[in-house]
């Protein structure tokens, strides 16, 4: 097996799909699986489906263009404004997109027009988190708009939180979601389909509100992926939080003092580095140290989750270097990490970093990550 590599265990995947799905169908709300963490890997994909996900979402066209080639059969969300240059992708592409103004409305529906099709389009209110959205006073307006143009239809309203700011989804924000969507329904158009309350933030809210309001959907990537809620980053009952896991190589493994020598100036990313005090009470106090063929290319390394008993040192663009304390360990052995959100994201995206799909991978024998224990219970 060629390495570094991300493991992919589907069937965690599609457990996390389905308790989550589980829990929010008594709210009446259905889940939106999200893969923009996995470059729209097709099979994370189908495992979402598989799960009970309503429909799948992505940020990138490129990323619905790899879901769409495998499955045309589940619903494809642009996730982010279309961009004006892409809107025949997208018309052809995504099922339907999330939008905030009219100049990109118009293109999609000329788009639709000279495509023969019609285009699905969800508006995105802003309610605090000053990321994407049209302003409250705005969406009546932009809702008739939006039914006057012949080839979009207007399938609900949208809003994310948490993003940009870390504003935390609430029975404020979301009951003026809902009272937008009551606001818009009575300018006599029928029923909106769609109200996408936000994103894997408004899990907290959405599971313990008394009331839910008319929010129906929402869009899930990280909880699913990695069993976390994003806003405090603790890992939600009930989920898998190791779907995912990095493996990489041993290069190098040889005892060396604790502390560099010589007159010391910056880093290779320009940092002072952090002199392992803690570590090395004494100046003559050694360390097993292991180099890992991992780097700043592969992986945003903040956040890995190291196997018990190994801590992260130090790394540059191509080296990780890892105190392996009283592991045997070689060179050639495979070590395991856990993957934060922006880790798994960035390792995701690297061209040098393979990705293996199974329902049940095999964990190298080394290493188990640690995984932080469930702070809600
Ligand atoms: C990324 C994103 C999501 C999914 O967010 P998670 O925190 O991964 O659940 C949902 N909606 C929008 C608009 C996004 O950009």
């Amino acid at each position: 097996m060629t390495s570094p590599r991300i493991d992919v265990d589907l069937g965690k995947i599609e457990a996390n799909t389905r308790h989550l799905v589980d829990q929010l169908a008594p709210r009446g709300i259905r889940v939106v699986g999200i893969t923009k963490a996995t470059l729209g890997s097709p099979a994370v994909g189908a495992a979402m489906v598989r799960g009970g996900a309503s429909g799948l979402g992505d940020s990138r066209i490129q990323n619905l263009a790899r879901l769409g080639a495998r499955d045309r059969s589940a619903s494809r969300t642009l996730i982010r404004s279309p961009m004006l240059s892409q809107v025949d992708q997208v018309v052809r592409t995504a099922t339907s997109s999330l939008n905030t103004g009219t100049a990109v409305l118009d293109a999609l529906d000329a788009a639709a027009r000279r495509q023969r099709r019609t285009h699905d389009v969800v508006l995105m209110v802003e309610l605090g988190d000053l990321r994407e959205g049209i302003a409250i006073e705005d969406v009546a307006a932009m809702a008739a708009v939006t039914r006057k143009r012949g080839r979009l239809r207007l399938s609900g309203l949208g809003t994310n939180l948490a993003c940009r700011n870390g504003v935390v989804p609430d029975d404020r924000n979301m009951g003026e979601l809902s009272r937008l969507v009551d606001q818009v329904e009575s300018g006599g158009h029928g029923v909106l389909d769609v109200v996408s309350g936000g994103n894997s933030a408004n899990l907290p809210w959405a599971l313990s509100t008394s009331d839910v309001g008319r929010v129906n959907e929402l869009r899930i990537g990280e909880a699913i992926l990695l069993g976390t809620e994003p806003l405090h980053r603790t890992l939600l009952p009930g989920l898998h939080p190791d779907a995912f896991s990095l493996v990489a190589e041993v290069i190098e493994v040889a005892v060396k003092p604790a502390r560099p020598w010589g007159d010391r100036a910056q880093t290779a990313f320009g940092h002072q580095a952090a002199v392992v005090r803690q570590l090395a009470p004494t100046r003559d106090r050694t360390i097993r140290q292991a180099i890992l063929a991992l780097g700043c290319q592969d992986v945003d390394v903040d956040g890995l989750i190291p196997p018990p008993g190994i801590a992260i040192l130090g790394t540059s663009s191509d080296h990780l270097v890892v105190d392996v304390g009283d592991h045997a360990v070689s060179v050639g052995d495979e070590l395991a990490f856990g993957l934060g959100y922006g880790a798994l994201l960035r390792a995701m995206t690297s061209p040098f970093v393979s990705q293996v799909e199974t329902r049940r991978p095999a964990r190298p024998v080394l290493a188990a990550a640690r995984w932080p224990a469930p702070i809600i219970a």
